[in-house]
């Protein structure tokens, strides 16, 4: 038996047709530290600080949510390779402790720093083109603004 439901629809036809944004283009800019949108203007303004809208585009910034999913990617990043890396070394070779030490923590901890920035505009680049959060410039009823 189907049953109709009486609650009303969020989403219209109308909510569809916009314009598709290319994913990967908009990571790929955003990676590169520059706009989504236009991949001409900054989207940083400090080392994880983004900009409040892009200097050439005017895209606004703001209602991006990257939170911490960055520093989640990254650990996942920098983890699937330090960790094999490290383990075939100390069953491979005899390292001195020392050198373990020297090699492995900072190779750690810059790879990561490095990667923070970059993985963070990919993320914001994925959020703007799936129009997540604020970036939607037509939103469905009953969504409540960020
Ligand atoms: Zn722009």
């Amino acid at each position: 038996m189907v049953t109709m439901s009486t609650v009303p629809k969020i989403w219209t036809r109308e909510t569809g047709l916009v314009e598709k944004r290319d994913l990967f283009a908009a990571m790929k800019r955003g990676f590169r530290g520059r706009c989504p949108r236009c991949g001409e203007g900054k989207l940083f303004r400090a080392f994880l600080k983004t900009a409040d809208n892009c200097s050439v585009c005017d895209l606004d910034f703001t209602p991006h949510r990257a939170d911490d999913l960055p520093a989640y990617l990254v650990i996942v990043i920098v983890g699937h390779i330090v960790v094999p890396t490290i383990l075939w070394i100390e069953t491979n070779y005899t390292t001195p402790v020392w050198l373990s030490f020297v090699a492995y923590l900072p190779f750690t901890f810059f790879a990561s720093l490095g990667l923070l920035q970059p993985v963070k505009g990919a993320v914001v680049g994925l959020q703007w083109a799936l129009r997540m959060h604020g970036f939607d410039d037509n939103p469905p009823d009953g969504i409540p603004p960020v």
